[in-house]
């Protein structure tokens, strides 16, 4: 068969990666598998790049950016933390900049508000040192090292010693970026198929039928972005599933309106580097009200946002990686992830606590309650809790 859709799928402008993708396929059908944020992205770009290839994103939901992408914390998140040169550094600085471009045109919510990052104490200065060579060396302009004294001028309720601003990142409405995707393909003739799982991927010839709960569908050429799901999906193709998803669940709490004073923009810890995660956070939103989280949770099912969501097969799964289980002696007697003990405490001693007092002067209120839009589950129950490190249980 002719290849009628050829070309040069790489990296985007001023992204400069070490490979380039080639892309040369018998076919202009190309099947999305997901409709979160990476499909519908790979969609608009792949319609781009190629305006007369028919696109497919088929998503199992009833609509688009229903897991990953519609329970973040709404952050535009600038590539600070990456190991510079790497791919994801590039694409992450030159990602945010795209990202914000999008937004302006297209008059979606967002705000480039600046972050703090805080070293609550001397021990985590050299870590943050780190950081912000590790920022300049990924290009980020204007980064600015904050005293004491500098740092309480933007965020005054912030304790700890110093601090990084980080002036490129900001606060978005990811949802509303999924939406005006899905109506800018469908402006270009690409289709979102919604209620579309699939269920079994076949070759016939040259062309794979992917086989759905909205019926099938031929392709070209398939492209997976199916975020939680993504190595059963790849399996399905006939890939070997090296690689599995384990789910953990972020808990988030919201601040108290009379509390959400106490936190301005974006406040961050200094990450622990024994732990894939960026620390609990304070996140103003971008439609109003802060949260503070997440803790990461082992999650009984993939698609878990309640502590009692259960799934056999996902559950097993997770128990039966071993790449899995060879971390669990890490997790085992700390409070995982994100939040370190020391980094915990430097966020909490920031927000909660008027700076100059000890933490016996928590305000008597609770400053969180359970975020109720959301159904994740919380871990500070009291005021009391507040005041302890938090722990998870994984
Ligand atoms: C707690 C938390 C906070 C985060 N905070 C931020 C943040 O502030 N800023 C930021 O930039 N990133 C953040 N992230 C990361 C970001 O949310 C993800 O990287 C991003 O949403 C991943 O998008 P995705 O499209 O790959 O996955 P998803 O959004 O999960 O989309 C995958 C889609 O595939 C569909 N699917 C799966 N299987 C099938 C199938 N068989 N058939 C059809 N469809 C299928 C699913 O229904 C889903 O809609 C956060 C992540 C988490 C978990």
């Amino acid at each position: 068969m002719e290849p009628l859709l050829e070309g040069s799928l790489s990296e985007p402008p001023g992204v400069h990666t070490p490979y380039t993708l080639k892309v040369s396929v018998n076919s202009k059908q190309v099947a999305i598998i997901g409709g979160g944020i990476v499909g519908l992205a790979t969609a608009y770009r792949l319609g781009e790049r190629f305006p007369g290839a028919q696109i497919r994103v088929l998503e199992k939901e009833d609509a688009v950016g229903r897991h990953q992408t519609g329970h973040n914390s709404g952050v535009l998140h600038s590539g600070l933390y990456y190991k510079p040169g790497s791919l994801r550094a590039r694409l992450a600085v030159e990602g945010i900049r795209q990202m914000a471009e999008f937004c302006r045109e297209n008059g979606i919510a967002h705000e480039i508000c600046g972050k703090l990052v805080v070293a609550a104490d001397e021990t985590e200065v050299p870590r943050l040192r780190d950081l912000e060579k590790r920022g300049a060396a990924n290009g980020l302009e204007g980064l600015r090292w904050l005293d004491g004294g500098e740092m309480r001028e933007i965020e005054p309720h912030v304790g700890g010693v110093a601090a990084l601003r980080v002036p490129q990142e900001g606060i978005v409405d990811y949802t509303a970026v999924c939406d005006t995707l899905v109506a800018k393909l469908s402006e270009r003739g690409a289709r979102v198929v919604t209620g579309a799982r699939v269920r079994r991927l076949r070759r016939l010839g040259a062309t794979w039928i992917v086989e759905t709960t909205a019926g099938e569908f031929a392709a070209g050429f398939l492209i997976n972005c199916a975020g939680l799901h993504c190595d059963r999906v790849a399996q399905l193709a006939g890939e070997r599933r090296d690689m599995r998803i384990v789910p953990f669940r972020g808990e988030y709490y919201k601040l108290r309106p009379e509390r959400q004073h106490l936190v301005r923009n974006l406040i961050y810890p200094v990450p622990d580097p024994r732990f894939p995660f960026l620390g609990v956070h304070f996140t103003r939103l971008i439609h109003g009200g802060v949260e503070a989280g997440p803790n990461a949770v082992l999650a009984f099912a993939r698609e878990g946002y309640r502590k009692t969501d259960f799934n056999a097969r996902d559950l097993a799964d997770a128990l039966t990686y071993g790449a899995f289980c060879a971390t669990i002696p890490r997790c085992a007697g700390t409070s995982c992830g994100a939040p370190s003990a020391a980094s915990y405490s430097a966020v909490r001693s920031n927000a909660w606590c008027p700076r100059s007092s000890p933490p016996t002067s928590i305000p008597a209120a609770p400053a969180c309650a359970p975020r109720p839009s959301r159904p994740k589950a919380s871990w500070f129950r009291t005021s009391a809790s507040l005041r302890g490190p938090m722990r998870c249980t994984c």
